[in-house]
C-alpha cells in the first residue's frame, strides 16, 4: 500500500526534530467540563456531578444545548457563598446532594465528582470525598473523581483526567491470549466499524476503553496491549504503562490514510499477514479514499493554519496535507506530547511551523501576515478572525463529530471544504 503524498508539495518529510514555538501566555480555550458532553453521551450508566459554580452550570449547559431538555446524566453541585465563605461545611452538602441524586436516580452506577476551579479555590478534597461516598453507596454506585477546573485543565484534558481516574478500576483479565485495548472515546457508529474490521482482520479479542456501560469495564493484564484512538491522552496513556500495558504507537485512525497506518499497526502486533490485511481493508479504503478525493478538488492548494485548541490539530494537518494536498502555514497546539505524535510529525512535511501552547497577540500577527485560506480555531476567536477577513472552522465541531475511520473520511474532508464554500457563495 502506498502513502499519499501530495506531488505538488514533494517537499522533506519529517517534523520530529522540527524546533517547535513555545508560547507562554493565557490559553484561550475551554476547561476540561467540556469533555462531559460526549463522555455522558458515552457512557450511559455514568453521572457526572460538577462541584462547582454557577458559571461552570452555564458552561456544560450551553455547551451541551438542547440536550439538558434530556434526562440528564450532568449536573452540578453549587458551590455558594456560604460554601466559599466556610460558613457552611461543602463536604456534607456535597454528601447531602449525592445521596439525594443517588437516591432518585437508581439508574446511576457510576458517579464522577469532577473537580472545578470554584472547588479548588476552597480546596475541597473531592478524592476523599470520593472515597467516603463510595464506602457508602457501592454496590449500587462506584464514587470516583477527576479534575476539570480551569486552572488544571484545557478542554480535552478533561477526557484524559476522566480515563486516567478510571484505570486503577479495571479488573485483571482471565481470559488467555492477546487483546487490544482501543483507548479514547469514539462514536458508538464508529466503534461499530472499526470492531467489524478488527475482526474482519482475525482480531477477535478487543475492547474500547472508555464502554458503553460502566459496568462493562475492560479487563486488562499481561497480554493487553493499548492503542490510542484519541491524541489528548497522556495521562491515562502513562497510566496503563504503569500497570504494565504496552501502548502500540500509531499514528491515528483520521482519514484513508491514518486510518490504514491505525489498523496495519494493530494488524502488525497481531501477526495478521500483509495479504489479509489488504483484503480485509481494501474496499472501506478506497471508498474512503473516493470520498476524500472529492473534496480535494476543492482543497488542492489552499493554506491553512491551526490555533491550539483541542489536540487534535497535529493529526489533522498530517490528512489535511496528505490526503487534501493542503498547504500547512502553522500547526499550535495546546501540548505537544512528542512520543505519541511521533508517527504524526514524521509525516509532516519538515517546514511545518509547530508552535506550543498560546500567545494570542502573537498568534494573531503571524496570521495576518501568512494570510492563511483557512484558520481552525477555538469557537471564541472565529468570531474576531472571520471579522478580520479570515475563514474560521471552529475545531470544537472536529471534536464533536464522528470524524475517525474510513467511513467517516469524506464527513471529516467535508469539515475543511464547507467554510471555504460558503466563503465562496458569500463573495459571489
Ligand atoms: Fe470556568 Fe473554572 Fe468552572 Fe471551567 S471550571 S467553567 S474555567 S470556573
Amino acid at each position: 500500500m502506498s502513502t499519499m503524498i501530495p506531488i505538488q508539495n514533494a517537499e522533506a518529510l519529517g517534523c520530529t526534530n522540527t524546533p517547535v514555538l513555545s508560547e507562554k501566555g493565557q490559553r484561550e480555550v475551554f476547561c476540561g467540563l467540556t469533555g462531559i458532553i460526549w463522555l455522558h453521551r458515552k457512557i450511559q450508566d455514568a453521572f457526572f456531578l460538577v462541584v462547582g459554580s454557577r458559571t461552570c452550570a452555564h458552561l456544560i449547559q450551553s455547551a451541551a444545548g438542547v440536550m439538558i431538555f434530556a434526562e440528564p446524566r450532568f449536573g452540578t453541585a453549587i458551590i455558594d457563598e456560604r460554601d466559599l465563605a466556610g460558613i457552611a461545611d461543602a463536604n456534607d452538602e456535597l454528601d447531602r446532594v449525592v445521596s439525594e441524586l443517588l437516591a432518585r436516580r437508581q439508574d446511576i452506577k457510576l458517579l464522577f465528582l469532577v473537580g472545578s476551579c470554584p472547588s479548588e479555590v476552597i480546596k475541597l478534597d473531592l478524592t476523599r470525598a470520593a472515597e467516603r461516598l463510595g464506602r457508602q453507596h457501592m454496590p449500587q454506585t462506584r464514587v470516583l473523581s477527576y479534575s476539570g477546573s480551569g486552572i488544571e485543565t484545557t478542554f480535552t484534558e478533561g477526557e484524559d483526567a476522566c480515563l486516567a481516574a478510571l484505570v486503577p478500576t479495571l479488573a485483571t483479565r482471565s481470559i488467555r491470549g492477546k487483546h487490544l485495548l482501543i483507548v479514547g472515546t469514539l462514536a458508538d457508529v464508529v466503534e461499530d466499524q472499526l470492531g467489524a474490521l478488527l475482526r474482519k482482520m482475525g482480531i477477535e479479542q478487543f475492547d474500547f476503553f472508555p464502554p458503553r456501560k460502566s459496568t462493562a469495564l475492560p479487563a486488562i493484564g499481561p497480554e493487553t496491549v493499548c492503542m490510542l484512538a484519541q491524541p489528548f491522552l497522556a495521562d491515562t496513556a502513562k497510566q496503563l504503562e504503569a500497570k504494565g500495558i504496552k501502548r502500540l504507537s500509531a499514528p491515528f485512525p483520521l482519514g484513508a490514510e491514518g486510518t490504514t497506518q491505525w489498523l496495519q499497526v494493530a494488524a502488525q502486533a497481531f501477526g495478521i499477514d500483509a495479504q489479509h490485511f489488504e483484503n480485509a481493508t481494501r474496499a472501506p479504503r478506497q471508498r474512503a479514499e473516493q470520498s476524500v478525493a472529492r473534496h480535494r478538488v476543492q482543497l488542492e492548494g489552499k493554506s491553512i493554519t491551526f490555533l491550539p485548541d483541542s489536540q487534535l490539530e497535529i493529526p489533522l494537518a498530517r490528512f489535511v496535507y496528505q490526503e487534501l494536498h493542503m498547504k500547512l502555514l502553522e500547526v499550535g497546539t495546546p501540548y505537544l506530547h512528542r512520543q505519541i505524535m511521533a508517527p504524526e510529525l514524521e509525516q509532516l512535511p519538515s517546514s511545518t511551523r509547530l508552535s506550543e501552547g498560546q500567545s494570542l497577540e502573537l498568534q494573531l500577527d503571524r496570521c495576518d501576515a501568512d494570510q492563511p485560506d483557512l484558520i481552525v480555531c477555538g469557537l471564541g476567536l472565529a468570531n474576531p478572525l472571520e471579522a478580520r477577513g479570515f475563514t474560521t472552522k471552529w475545531s470544537i465541531e472536529l471534536v464533536f463529530t464522528p470524524i475517525q475511520g474510513y467511513e467517516q473520511a469524506g464527513d471529516l474532508a467535508g469539515l475543511f471544504s464547507r467554510p471555504l464554500l460558503r466563503k465562496l457563495k458569500l463573495v459571489a
